[in-house]
């Protein structure tokens, strides 16, 4: 057995399993491995019931001081019942539905239970469905897998621990003079600590050395690809017309717009070709920006070309742009998906004459089909949701086009230049003026009932609002109290908000469903969104004035501000309602630092600060670009470092031809490889 053994070999997984395996991306040993478990369990008992932190996850040892009580209550559920203490404070136990649990609560016998602690009506200390353990697993931590409804954690974790014990050891990728140095663990100890980490400790040093790995050869196969880019011969634009687009627009530019306008200016005069991040706050005028860079580009006649993730966020630039160059004499094209076949073979006619300036689209633009008479800016938008094969895929159709990318997720300016190490960095950072601010809330799940009134004022008034969950569907697994979805929009649209017309979107929906619904929601045939975090992708719906946040200490700060970018894009005063029952420290200071800002760069800055590197206990917030394991944020300290070292090492042997770096440049390959496959 080794990497690539399919995982259909490993015991207890079989034909069956491997199927369902696939549908989390797992397909391989090596996919097994290194499908970490999203969060752990630290079953390090607290030292007593009466100091353990409320409604947060913890682990109790206690004895049971009474025999449980079970009943029946309403819809025939069974209800148990009984108390436990920890020999000063008791504790009451609920258990729903669970017909075993009675005869595992043996009076004085001692447990762990793990769950969340509540107060209940008369203040006593109360856990619902907790999850029992031995005193055994006492200062254990314990995987928790994303799971499917076919596939649960626990059984994924049986399935990986049987895949090393018939795997004894792994070949090492990182030299042994790294490993020395920097003290890293091994690669097969790393791995099986990242699953069934001894303790804390442990964990932190296996994601230490699988980090440094990951973000070492990230950094190595940027330098390189970089190194290999500036040989390359760009188009130089012979004249500068960015001030003579400035006289078009409705508005005056803002300062912020007006530098990062001079900046992609110089790039695009230049013999290199330009590849330049544009970073800028959801509404900070980005589009604008670029279509100075377009604009500039079309009267040299040159031709551009700008891809959004999905059909609608194409259509959004479409008409921006429409609205941009009206008084000009640019033409645009619109290519996405569900043109039909004569539509699109007119636009690919005018664009291979090179009578359209501007191609707008979807990843139809990749299609083989689509050709540019002359193309020499290639722009993508929201870039996290292409990888860096697909903007090269796109630049092929050109001679060397320049490149900018542009992102609305604010990263702090130090640590993108790192990131990108291949882009340059211009940021946006100021919002054009007279923006809406919008009023943030934090409140309990007590609210609920005058938070549904507040949303109908709203939508009474014509107004749209948007419900974010945490949750798909509703897991058993997981704590009760997550809400999910498709749950919500059941319940929402048949009780409470049945007069309305209520949506729902989620990312197990097909893309051409989820197009569908975001289309009726901007089009306002859809007045209130139950969504999960699908909704954050760039979209624009300014008649959208509200959003209730539910289960919000789930949510990172960054995750908050991107989903809180969705309102306050009209002329109506907007406000964003946080739900949160969670009042641990971390959650009440990143809702304090919410509530009190709009400004991203601060936000994204404070989120650095709160997370720190010890929060892995916790869930993965999505980065760009994508690792597999490392976060730019929480990691951003090894960012830095794996920078260094990269420089470090290619001073030393530029091309990674010597033979201690053999394994490096084996890797770095692989890495460059996925990066240029193209789609
Ligand atoms: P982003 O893409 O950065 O989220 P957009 O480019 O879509 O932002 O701009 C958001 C809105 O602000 C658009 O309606 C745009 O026309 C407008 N806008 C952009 N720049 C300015 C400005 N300097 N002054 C006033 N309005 C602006
Ligand atoms: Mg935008």
């Amino acid at each position: 057995m080794n990497l690539e053994t399919s995982i259909q070999y490993v015991k207890g997984v079989g034909e069956a399993r491997a199927k369902q395996f696939k549908k989390l991306g797992v397909e391989t040993v090596g996919d097994l491995l290194f499908f970490f478990p999203r969060a752990y369990e630290n079953w390090t008992p607290e030292s007593s019931i009466h100091k353990a932190p409320l409604y947060t996850n913890c682990c109790i040892r206690a004895y049971i001081a009474e025999p449980p009580i079970v009943s029946r209550i309403s819809g025939g559920r069974l209800l148990t019942k009984c108390s436990a203490t920890d020999g000063e404070t008791i504790m009451n136990l609920v258990f729903f539905n669970n017909p075993y649990i009675a005869d595992k609560l043996i009076e004085g016998k001692e447990y762990l239970f793990y769950g969340k602690l509540s107060r209940n009506l008369y203040g006593g200390r109360e856990m619902t469905s907790p999850r029992l353990g031995s005193v055994e697993l006492a200062g254990k931590v314990r995987p928790v897998y994303h799971q499917t409804a076919a596939l649960k954690s626990a059984v994924i974790e049986n399935c990986v621990k049987n895949c090393f014990s018939s795997l004894k050891d792994l070949p090492e990728t990182l030299p042994e003079y790294l490993i020395s140095k920097y003290d890293l663990m091994p690669r097969y100890e790393a791995l099986r600590q990242m699953h069934f980490p001894d303790n804390g400790d442990m964990l932190f040093k296996a994601r230490r050395r699988l980090v440094f790995e990951e973000l070492l050869i990230f950094r190595l196969a940027l330098f390189l690809i970089r190194e290999k880019g500036s040989e390359n011969d760009g188009i130089a634009l012979k004249k500068d017309y960015t001030d003579e687009y400035a006289q078009y627009l409705p508005f005056t530019l803002t300062n912020a717009q007006k530098k990062c306008i001079r900046e992609i200016a110089a790039d695009l005069s230049g013999t290199k070709p330009m590849n330049r991040l544009l970073q800028g706050d959801v509404g900070s005028g980005k589009t604008a920006v670029a279509a100075a860079a377009i604009y500039s580009c079309a009267k040299n006649g040159y031709q551009s070309a700008l891809m959004a993730p999905t059909e609608v966020l194409a259509e959004q630039h479409y008409k921006t742009l429409l609205r941009l160059f009206e008084g000009t004499d640019l033409n645009i094209c619109l290519l996405t998906g569900s043109k039909t076949a004569k539509e699109k073979r007119k636009a690919k006619e005018s664009l291979a004459l090179g009578e359209t300036d501007i191609a707008v689209g979807t990843h139809a633009l990749l299609q083989s089909d689509v050709e540019f008479k002359k193309l020499g800016l290639v722009i993508t938008d929201e870039q996290h949701r292409f990888g860096v094969n697909q903007r090269a895929a796109l630049a092929a159709k050109g001679d060397n086009p320049h490149v900018l990318v542009m992102s609305a997720t604010p990263i702090p300016r130090t640590l993108a230049l790192i990131v990108y190490g291949d882009l340059d960095v211009s940021v946006i950072d100021e919002l054009p003026p007279g923006r809406q601010v919008i009023e943030t809330y934090k409140v309990n799940s007590g609210y609920r009932q005058r938070i549904y009134r507040f949303i109908k004022k709203h939508l009474d008034e014509g107004r749209q609002a948007y419900i974010i969950c945490p949750l798909i569907d509703s897991d058993e697994e997981e704590p009760a109290d997550l809400i999910a979805a498709k749950e919500l929009f059941e319940e929402l649209s048949k009780g409470e908000f049945k007069n309305y017309k209520v949506g729902l979107l989620h990312g197990k929906m097909r893309p051409n469903e989820k197009n569908n619904t975001m289309r009726l929601f901007s089009e306002g045939e859809i007045q209130l969104l139950v969504s999960t975090v699908v909704v954050e992708v760039g979209v624009d719906v300014p008649n959208a004035t509200v959003m209730v946040i539910e289960n919000a200490e789930m949510f990172g700060l960054s995750q908050l501000h991107q989903l809180r970018g969705r309102i306050g894009r009209g002329k109506h005063k907007s406000t964003c309602i946080l739900v949160s029952d969670d009042e641990g420290e971390n959650a009440k200071q990143r809702f304090e630092v919410f509530c009190s800002t709009t400004d991203g760069f601060v936000i994204a800055e404070k989120d650095l600060e709160l997370r720190g590197p010890g929060d892995f206990f916790g869930e993965r917030q999505h980065g760009i670009p994508q690792f597999k394991i490392a976060d730019i944020f929480t990691d951003s300290k090894s960012l830095y470092a794996a920078q260094k070292i990269a420089e470090g090492i290619l001073s030393l042997d530029p091309r990674l031809q010597r033979a201690e770096n053999r394994m490096l440049k084996e890797s770095v390959d692989r890495l460059i490889a996925d990066f240029q496959k193209a789609n």
